[in-house]
This record gives structure tokens, C-alpha cells and sequence, in this order.
């Protein structure tokens, strides 16, 4: 027996805090739904996060939540999972807080291999800061600490998880939540560090600051071409074609890599976990 997105709820958490529009309600739609798949409730579910929009949203999932300090979710999230095997422990983060302030704790549950899901949402700035520059901002996109537009190159934040040693990695977009929803699926399957990359928009500043346009018109751009947008944007015509068309990307989604090499549990031989050499 499983249970439903709804039922999974904080009910009295309710009205969010999310902007309208933004990327991030998807995103929680489509975990809960997963999680709603897979579980009758939430009891040996632990979801750790940090700080930022996207790690508000642990607060409105009835699991065992962890609201941590900027930056640290995955170092929590790691003791938890050490103390606790038996918890499915997940952790949501941003791009800001698991890349910007928690980037060296990620290459190193990569490397350790631990048996975590992280699942960062990456929105490409600071949402509840202020819209300043992330290391997952591309060249030339204004924000609020790049007025005459960013300089420096991004973070692929799958790149630099496979190449920490992650032995899952995957990427999703707000825009496919199907196509998510079976990355995550596959994500929670998998045992061992699992990240998630998850393209999803920060209206208020990011496609504020770069006239991308209002919460549709954002998600309408996270899977085409700058040619393919500026082809079809006369079948959109709420779309305003400024200065900022240029830095949206093409990315691949789906599973990107997967290995089954032991995971740091089972190297301890943890409870539930048989001991491998490694
Ligand atoms: S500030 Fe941006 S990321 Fe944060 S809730 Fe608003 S639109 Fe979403």
C-alpha cells in the first residue's frame, strides 16, 4: 500500500513561501510524488537541508526534517545516515548552499561514496539572498552582484559530482517532471551517493534580471536552443526576447552515470549493509 502526494503534506505549514511562478513547487510536486509511490508514510524518511528556497520546502514534507545551517546539510546529513543506517536519508539543497557555501562537503560525500540522495535545485543564483551571483550563473547573466552582466564560468554541477565520485548522477528539469520523477525513482534506487541536479527557475530574480520572461516562459526555455527559442517565440508571444536569451543552455537529462561500487556503509559493515571490500 502507498499513499499520495497530498497526504504527505504539513498542511498546517501551508501557504508556502515560494514566489508565483517559481520552478521549485514542481520540483516538490514531483518528490512527493515519488515518495508517495514508495512509502505508506515518511517515518524512516529523513530529508535534511540547508539554507535557500529550495531547502524551505523540507519544512512542508511530513518526514523526519532537518532544517540546517548554510551550506552543511550533506555534513548533517552524513551523521544522521552514520547513526542512523536505517533511514532513507535525502538531502535538498540549492546551487548556493550545496555548491557556493557546501561545495567542499560535496566532493567529499561524492567521494566517500555514502549512501545518501542529494538532490540539488538549480536555479542559478541565490534565490533568498537577493539574486547575487552563483557559481552555477553562466557568462554574461545579470544579477544582483553582476550588474553589467557575470564574467566568470559556471559550475556543471553533474560534471563535478560524477568527477568527485559520485556513483549516481542524474539531471532533471521543472520543465519534464516526468522525466524527473524516473530519475528519482532511479536515484533512491540506487545505493551509494546519488545527486540529482534539477534545473528549476527563479522568477523573481534570475528571469526578473535577464527579461526571461515570467514563470512559464522560463520553463518554455530550459529545453530548447537559443535558435530553437528565437524560432519559436512567435507561438509564445507573452516571451520578451532581451539581453538574457543568450544564457540559457541546452543540457542533457536523464541518468548521466551510474557505477555500483561499495558504498562507505558497507565498507564499515553497518547494520544493513554487508561488508565489501573496497
Ligand atoms: S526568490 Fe526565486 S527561487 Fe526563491 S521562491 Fe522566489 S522565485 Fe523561487
Amino acid at each position: 500500500m502507498t499513499t499520495t502526494a497530498k497526504a504527505l503534506l504539513r498542511r498546517e505549514m501551508m501557504p508556502h513561501i515560494l514566489c508565483p511562478g517559481c520552478g521549485h513547487g514542481i520540483v516538490m510536486n514531483t518528490m512527493l510524488r515519488v515518495l508517495a509511490r514508495r512509502y505508506d508514510n515518511l517515518n524512516n524518511v529523513a530529508l535534511v537541508a540547508g539554507i535557500g528556497c529550495s531547502s524551505r520546502i523540507v519544512g512542508y514534507i511530513d518526514a523526519n526534517t532537518l532544517h540546517t545551517t548554510h551550506g552543511r546539510a550533506l555534513t548533517f546529513a552524513s551523521g544522521l545516515k552514520l547513526a542512523r543506517p536505517e533511514l532513507k536519508v535525502i538531502v535538498v539543497t540549492g546551487d548556493g548552499d550545496g555548491l557556493g557555501i557546501g561545495g567542499n562537503h560535496l566532493i567529499h560525500a561524492a567521494r566517500r561514496n555514502i549512501d545518501l540522495t542529494c538532490i540539488l535545485f538549480n536555479n542559478e543564483t541565490y534565490g533568498m539572498t537577493g539574486g547575487q551571483l552563483a557559481p552555477t550563473t553562466v557568462r554574461e547573466a545579470f544579477t544582483t552582484t553582476s550588474p553589467a552582466g557575470n564574467t566568470e564560468p559556471h559550475f556543471d554541477a553533474a560534471a563535478l559530482a560524477t568527477a568527485a565520485g559520485a556513483s549516481f548522477v542524474g539531471r532533471g528539469q521543472a520543465f519534464r517532471p516526468d522525466a524527473l520523477e524516473e530519475v528519482l525513482e532511479r536515484a533512491l534506487d540506487h545505493r551509494g551517493f546519488s545527486f540529482v541536479e534539477v534545473m528549476t527557475d527563479c522568477t523573481e530574480y534570475f528571469g526578473r534580471k535577464n527579461s526571461l520572461g515570467g514563470g512559464s516562459d522560463l520553463l518554455f526555455t530550459q529545453s530548447r536552443s537559443d535558435e530553437e527559442v528565437s524560432r519559436d517565440l512567435s507561438e509564445w508571444p507573452s516571451l520578451r526576447p532581451g539581453e538574457g536569451w543568450q544564457v540559457r543552455e541546452t543540457q542533457p537529462i536523464g541518468v548521466l552515470s551510474e557505477d555500483s561500487r561499495p558504498a562507505f556503509e558497507e565498507s564499515l559493515g553497518l547494520p544493513g549493509y554487508k561488508r565489501k571490500e573496497t
